[in-house]
């Protein structure tokens, strides 16, 4: 028997006597590995050339294009499903009953921390166009897994509420921000990089952190405190070290709570479980104890909020990345699976209806992505004007970009077809991870009243805000008319909480078609500006007007291999 016969016999399904050509795979589209996840992403990779000084491109290119290339190996997806289908657990003793409070991953897990690390992914503050390329790779490299993300983005973010003390910042920050990742337990002093997390929901309220309960007594060393309390969610708590609000004599207080002391013993760290989520399952969410907890004072006493917002702001900012990567991932997905499957004679991506729902979730994307990068370069260029504007833009676009995530999770794993549903495509991971942005670092409402609050107190953010829709003025009628009727509404104070996510999300429209007007290719820009801002278009995706250049749009959001 030949080896070719053989091999058809073999692969022959089960009943033996059947013609042999039951099982001949065909129309089915080849995977999309195997290539560079940043270079591919065009509207990212002239983000970052915009955005970034002449002189740093070719070597930020570089640096992005390395990470591009691992996130779209088989190994780094390989990773991605590993550490999902293998959740962390939690250890909470030892086998003589000792109190050790573990957590155990896959090393799959430690795989993709490693890789994020070591890619300067905690190290923005400081480093020449730092946020610009951070943002980039972040949003490169949790399209391979989103999970890995949250320790990351709080080890990253730890850095500026950790600055308001300039000690703590002196021997903390070159731990926090150093490209070595070591897993493990150890004083921090002896380990080469740190891991941060932050505690600041309780069950009795997270949103209204006021409601905190935690107890912080002073200790007769200056600065030193012991925590008594819980929190209800507190992630990543294999962590080194945690920015914790707790209610001191002086009030409301930030404190840094390590999870060993510089003794080498345990500081008191009680996880008393793991939630069970409906995503992000390779990361471990906590509840903790705190019973005569040692902690450090950061900032002064009753200031905790001011001093942790520091610190949220840059995990808010870490949302919209996060949401922008999860669409980006999908939409690649989606336009990939369309060019390669046919039916009704011809393939997918060539049907007008089709068509019209691949660039209407491009359109998304390529929106999302625009923004975060811009929001992360005014991280870079820290003026006073730009900072006037991120204290509006940052919650205008958590709430607007998280919000838009779901569906378009939703809208391309239906692309796919009853294989979208499946596991195997990754696409179900990218859906439950998607509600998630919109929830932590705080829910949707609690964005639309921080714009609130901004535009009420906070004259400069509003104008600064204004100045940067304004730099796209006259191009284009429609966002003309957009911010002509953003500044009708604005000056509305009638029932103006009941109204505010309305408002803000009107906010974000205009500043992203504003950024389209100004940098997108025309046809993207176009689209855009039809759909969202001159209201030609429809409750669901794919109701884009049909006189658009809605291939272009497509063409362009296709992911090379
Ligand atoms: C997977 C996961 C991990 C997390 N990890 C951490 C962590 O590491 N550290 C940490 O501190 N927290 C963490 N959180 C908690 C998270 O930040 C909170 O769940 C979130 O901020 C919302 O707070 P809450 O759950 O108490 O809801 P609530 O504050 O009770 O809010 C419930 C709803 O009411 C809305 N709402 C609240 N106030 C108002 C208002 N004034 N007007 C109108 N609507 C309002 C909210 O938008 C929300 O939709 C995590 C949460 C999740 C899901």
């Amino acid at each position: 028997m030949s080896a070719r016969v053989f091999h058809l016999l073999a692969a022959r399904p089960y009943r033996i006597g059947m013609a042999a050509t039951t099982h001949t795979v065909t129309n089915q589209a080849p995977p999309l590995v195997g290539y560079d996840v940043f270079t591919a992403d065009r509207a990212l990779a002239e983000a970052v050339e915009r955005h970034t000084a002449p002189e740093l491109v070719d070597e930020v290119r570089e640096e992005l294009a390395g990470l591009g290339k691992t996130a779209g190996s088989a190994q780094a997806q390989e990773w991605g499903v590993l550490a999902n289908e293998n959740p962390p657990k939690l250890r909470t003793h030892d086998r003589y009953g000792n109190r050790v409070d573990e957590v155990e991953f896959h090393p799959s897990w430690h795989r993709l921390l490693g890789k994020a690390v070591s890619a300067g992914l905690t190290d923005a503050w400081g480093r020449p166009a730092g946020h610009v390329r951070r943002a980039a790779g972040f949003l490169v490299w949790t399209q391979a897994e989103g999970g890995h993300g949250c320790p990351v983005s709080m080890t990253h973010a730890a850095v500026p509420a950790l600055r308001t003390d300039p000690a703590l910042a002196a021997e903390w920050e070159p731990r926090l921000t150093s490209h070595v990742y070591e897993e493990g337990l150890r004083p921090a002093a002896e380990k080469g990089g740190v891991l941060f997390g932050m505690g600041m929901t309780e069950k009795q309220g997270g949103s209204d952190v006021r409601a905190n309960t935690t107890s912080a007594v002073p200790l007769s060393a200056d600065g030193e405190y012991v925590l008594t309390g819980h929190k209800w969610f507190c992630s990543a708590p294999m962590s080194d070290g945690f920015l914790v609000l707790a209610q001191a004599p002086g009030g409301l207080t930030c404190f840094l709570v390590p999870r060993v002391l510089a003794d080498g013993t345990r500081n008191v760290f009680a996880i008393q479980r793991l939630k069970d989520k409906l995503g992000n399952r390779s990361n471990a969410s906590s509840e903790v104890e705190f019973d005569g907890t040692w902690a450090r004072r950061v900032g002064e006493e009753g200031r905790g909020v001011r001093t942790i917002i520091e610190m949220v702001a840059a995990t808010r900012l870490d949302c919209v990345i996060g949401s922008a990567a999860i669409m980006r991932q999908a939409v690649a997905q989606a336009v990939h699976h369309a060019s390669y499957r046919s039916a009704f004679g011809g393939l997918l991506v060539e049907k007008p209806l089709m068509r019209n729902v691949l660039a209407d979730l491009a359109l998304e994307s390529e929106a999302a992505t625009t923004l975060a990068l811009r929001l992360a370069a005014a991280y870079d260029a820290d003026t006073e004007e730009e900072r006037a504007f991120l204290r509006l833009a940052v919650p205008a676009a958590k709430y607007w970009v998280t919000k838009r995530c779901t569906p378009v999770a939703g809208e391309a794993l239906e692309c796919l077809g009853g294989n979208g549903y499946v596991e195997e495509s990754g696409m179900p991971r990218l859906l439950r991870e998607a509600p998630l942005n919109s929830i932590w670092e705080g829910s949707g409402n609690v964005q639309a009243l921080d714009v609130l609050r901004a535009l009420q107190r906070e004259p400069q953010a509003i104008n600064a805000f204004l100045q940067e829709v304004g730099k796209a003025r006259g191009a284009d009628h429609r966002l003309d008319a957009a911010i002509k009727d953003l500044l009708t509404e604005l000056s509305d104070l009638d029932g103006i909480e009941a109204r505010a996510r309305r408002l803000v999300e009107r906010m974000a429209l205009v500043l992203q078609g504003s950024l389209l007007v100004r940098w997108a290719p025309p046809q993207v820009a176009d689209a855009f500006c039809a759909s969202r801002l001159g209201g030609d278009w429809g409750a669901a995706f794919g109701t884009l007007p049909h006189s658009l250049d809605l291939a272009s749009v497509v063409e362009r959001a296709r992911a090379e291999v």
